[in-house]
């Protein structure tokens, strides 16, 4: 048995080393964990507020702050959490040693404010563990070869307990947070909806990228890279399950539709009667490349009389500037005009299942129809389909989808 097998690493979020009291009920769950006789790495990240906080406080003194001395300033937040959790487990006589992201060897590209983690060394951390003390990570952040702090993009302190599971061969990434476990829906927009058992990396990394926020997505890709399975639990309510994120669901529930992701934040431009001929997208979409704008979907309709629509979805904080560079190229090339519709929703399924079996989109479209929501564009992968609708019905949506797949109805638990 390998040395990462009797290891566990923990990531405890915000809210939940958010004051000395919430510290030590994470220092308590942290000794139940030791006296199970396993080692325990735990990544930490900045007390509730405090990273926003920080971001106020660099904007005070500059209208743009970024680069390294951001990076400087927010890593502190999570230096904070650390040494304070080491402290609270001192004081109830465990050894424990705090240390910032790079005293535990984490490595990045110097990508500041955004960066990715290149390697792990972790030859401190194990002598750490050798020493019997409990390790205490600054989540979100890292050190570059020049020796300068980066941090990983916000929400990045689940990336960092996955890649140091990952590193350190541990069974899996334990992340704690304010929720507990990951839902067929936001319980928020329809109260039937039911925690998961377990869910696949790659629905888990739809779910995310159509606006479902539990973990920090490229969390879950180094999950799905290294194969760490990521158990999602509240660090509030001890004795109620999470939900595991890994590889392969059991086979009942992978053969439906997992859950129903809603992203209010969209926008749709919509250039009518493009001439249809060669070059004509490169021509548009280029210079929203050049503004740095990211399209999300496109659609362009099959052409009448060599004219054809082309609609693409951004961000609605992007709709008034795709516009304004659209508009210019759409009059050189002819389009008749550009309308911007800055009041809608995507509406996804999700789900493994529907690679093999057919009737999923049917059944989708069936369902929105009967309660008279119009689709205004559609658009698939292997394992989602998505419909772009007026954000005044995405909610109604959700629930009408949740329903029509059933996901309400419980699930077989999954045998492992
Ligand atoms: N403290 C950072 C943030 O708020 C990183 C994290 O919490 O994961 O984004
Ligand atoms: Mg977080």
């Amino acid at each position: 048995m390998n040395a990462g097998a009797r290891l566990c690493v923990q990531k405890y979020g915000g809210t939940s080393v958010a004051d000395p009291d919430r510290l030590r009920a994470v220092g308590a769950r942290i000794v139940r964990r030791l006296e199970s006789g396993t080692g325990v790495v735990v990544v930490v990240s900045a007390m509730g507020k405090t990273t926003d906080d920080l971001i106020k406080l660099a904007h005070q003194v500059t209208a743009r702050p970024g680069g390294r001395e951001l990076d400087m300033l927010l890593s502190t937040g999570e230096m904070v959490s650390s040494a304070l959790l080491a402290m609270v487990l001192r004081e109830r006589g465990h050894p424990a040693i705090g240390l910032t992201g790079a005293q535990a060897g984490v490595r990045t590209d110097s990508t500041f404010n955004r960066a990715r983690i290149t390697e792990i060394d972790t030859r401190r951390i194990e002598a750490e563990l050798a020493q019997d003390q409990v390790v205490i990570i600054a989540g979100f952040q890292g050190i570059t070869s020049e020796a300068d702090v980066t941090t990983l993009g916000r929400g990045g302190s689940d990336t960092t307990a996955v890649a140091l599971a990952a590193a350190l061969g541990a069974k899996t990434a334990e992340i704690y947070t304010d929720v507990d476990g990951v839902y067929t829906t936001d319980p928020r927009v329809d109260p039937k909806a039911r925690k998961l058992h377990d869910i696949a990396y790659e629905e888990m990394l739809e779910m995310a990228a159509q606006g479902a926020r539990v973990l920090h997505p490229r969390a879950v890709e180094l999950g799905l890279l290294y194969d760490v399975p990521i158990l999602v639990a509240s660090s509030f309510r001890d004795t109620v399950p999470g939900t595991i994120i890994r590889r392969q669901v059991a086979m009942e529930p992978t053969n439906r539709v997992r859950g129903i992701a809603l992203d209010r934040d969209v926008a749709a431009v919509t250039v009518r009667a493009v001439p249809d001929r060669p070059g004509i997208a490169a021509q548009l979409f280029g210079p929203l490349a050049d503004a740095a704008i990211s399209v999300d979907t496109i659609v362009q309709n099959a052409s009448v009389e060599r004219l054809t629509d082309l609609t693409f979805s951004v961000a609605q904080d992007d709709w008034r500037r795709a516009q304004e560079i659209v508009e210019p190229v759409a009059r050189a090339i002819g389009a008749a005009e550009v309308i911007a519709d800055h009041h809608m929703a995507k509406v996804s399924i999700v789900g493994t299942g529907m690679q093999t079996a057919p009737g999923y989109a049917a059944t989708m479209f069936r369902a929105l129809a009967e309660a008279s929501i119009n689709i205004q564009l559609i658009t698939t992968s292997d394992i989602r389909i998505t419909a772009l609708v007026a954000d005044a019905s995405g909610e109604a949506a959700v629930r009408v989808l949740h329903a029509a797949f059933q996901l309400d109805e419980p699930v077989e638990a999954s045998r492992d």
